[in-house]
């Protein structure tokens, strides 16, 4: 169905964790606008958000990164309190936790963190004699690879377990926010993509022809340069008094042309299903922790995340692992797809998935310390992949132009775990407000993301 009007007070650009988080919170505040969210693909969630691993944590060495993930879970464990259907037959929150697997100088790097988050964070540290009983670890790697000589990797000391951690299910927290901002008012667009924002339309502005930038000068004009209108692929637009970008890895592609730094650089990423005798082992491990969700009191293979930096999700259904890695400094900056020179997005999470960087990326990240997965022990079942969308030093970045632009994105691979709290930022920037009101009552300077009056720490637990 195509938009109901032609002119809008807000439009999204991106129905994906930021966008749909903003445009809930957004008709929740001002139930009076009319807000339309163009999305590229035909349903909600179904950019990076589909593609991601889907966990949640509290756990960050950057207190605002913990403080916006602390809220938007609590605000997720609330509404699965209130709404029957997110609690089954699959849970929105299945809080089992993560265990880091950590070589001495970073034990010590998180006792400093728990330590200055005073309690906030919830943990239990495990030595390693309490990892012993973890099916097929080996604490003390010999090499990195069959025929390699150099030193290596860390030996494991002991292990730091996250309680509130665990997993999100992506589709059911896409579907609360779509339904919801629906209900409320709020209309959608899908199979639509945004090509261009532009000045046009606003007679009291002078535009240079034919590219329509406006004359540099009306920068200084105050409340003169105002954003106006959204063109859509299909060649139609639609006027908008203020626009929202939340398009994810590819917000760029829609800014740089206006002229607007992010300061982000999308990076691919992969995840990798694998199945196997070895696979069902570690699934039946029963670790020496005490999670939040523990169905007969039991515990289960947490989120396990290796000194590599490697990553294993459970999957207890399925009997399914998901291998990471986060690829950080080496994968290329960049999206494939450009919706603002093609008119569509052309993006594929299956396409994404290179089944090779499984063999050469991944397990040679896991076998030092889980030798039994170098055997025929691992079947790789599927493979999939999306976008991190980097800020410089890995917390969420909100940029807002004086002509009624806002940019939401900077998701730096945690924006599912984080989007609530960053829908209720956009949702004072919007309102011009200092200070954003967290799902604790809690307020947060919401500059403290923006690109002029930054101040966020370094975030080193990027996974
Ligand atoms: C492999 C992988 C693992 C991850 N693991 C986790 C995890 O465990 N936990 C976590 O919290 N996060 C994880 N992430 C990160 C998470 O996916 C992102 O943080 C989150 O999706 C960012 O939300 P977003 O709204 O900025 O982007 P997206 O979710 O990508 O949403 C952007 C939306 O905009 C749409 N769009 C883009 N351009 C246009 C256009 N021009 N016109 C119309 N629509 C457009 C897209 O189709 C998309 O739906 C992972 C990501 C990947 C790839």
């Amino acid at each position: 169905m195509g938009p109901q009007r032609d002119r809008y007070d807000v439009v999204v650009v991106g129905a994906g964790a930021f966008g749909l988080a903003s445009a809930y919170h957004l008709i929740r505040s001002h139930p009076e606008l009319s807000i339309l969210v163009v999305e590229a693909r035909s349903r909600p969630g179904e950019g990076s958000m589909g593609a991601s691993a889907a966990m949640v944590r509290d756990v960050f060495s950057s207190p605002d990164n913990h403080l916006l993930a602390k809220n938007a879970i609590g605000f997720y464990r609330r509404m699965m309190e209130e709404h029957e259907r997110l609690r089954g037959p699959s849970p929105l929150l299945d809080l089992y936790g993560y265990l880091w697997l950590l070589p001495e100088a970073q034990m010590n790097r998180f006792a400093a963190i728990l330590a200055r988050e005073a309690g906030s964070i919830e943990a239990e540290t495990l030595d390693l004699e309490q990892l012993h009983s973890c099916p097929g670890l080996e604490a003390s790697p010999k090499r990195w690879y069959e025929g390699d000589d150099a030193r290596p990797p860390e030996p494991i000391v002991g292990g730091v377990f996250g309680r509130t951690c665990g997993a999100v299910a992506p589709e059911l927290l896409a579907d609360f926010y779509w339904k919801h901002a629906m209900a409320a008012g709020v209309e959608f667009r899908f199979d639509s993509v945004v090509q261009r924002l532009s000045f046009e339309g606003r007679e009291d502005i002078l535009l240079h022809e034919p590219s329509k930038r406006p004359f540099a000068f009306q920068e200084h004009m105050t409340g003169r340069l105002r954003i106006s209108r959204v063109h859509l692929g299909d060649g139609r637009s639609i006027a908008a008094d203020r626009v929202i970008v939340a398009a994810g890895a590819w917000s760029e592609r829609l800014l740089h042309p206006l002229g607007v730094a992010t300061a982000c650089s999308p990076r691919p990423e992969l995840l990798f299903a694998v199945s196997g005798p070895v696979i069902d082992e570690l699934l039946a491990w029963q670790p020496p922790v005490h999670p939040i969700d523990a169905p007969g009191g039991r515990s289960r293979l947490p989120f396990v995340i290796l000194p590599t930096g490697a990553t294993l999700k459970p999957l207890f259904r399925e009997r399914h692992i998901w291998l990471g890695l986060e690829s950080g400094v080496l994968a290329p900056i960049g999206t494939r797809e450009d919706p603002a020179r093609d008119g569509r997005l052309d993006y594929s999470s299956a396409r994404m998935g290179d089944r090779e960087a499984l063999a050469t990326d991944v397990l040679p990240a896991i076998t030092p310390y889980l030798p039994r997965f170098e055997t025929n022990g691992v079947r790789l079942e599927n493979s999939w992949g999306g976008y991190y969308s980097f800020s410089p030093e890995g917390s969420p970045v909100i940029v807002e132009e004086p002509y009624g632009l806002i940019f939401v994105g900077g998701d730096s691979g945690s924006g599912v775990m984080k989007a609530d709290s960053l829908g209720r930022l956009v949702v004072a920037k919007f309102d011009g407000a200092r200070t954003a009101r967290l799902y604790s009552g809690e307020e947060y300077p919401v500059d403290r993301l923006s690109l002029t009056h930054r101040s966020v720490e370094e975030e080193t637990l990027i996974i």
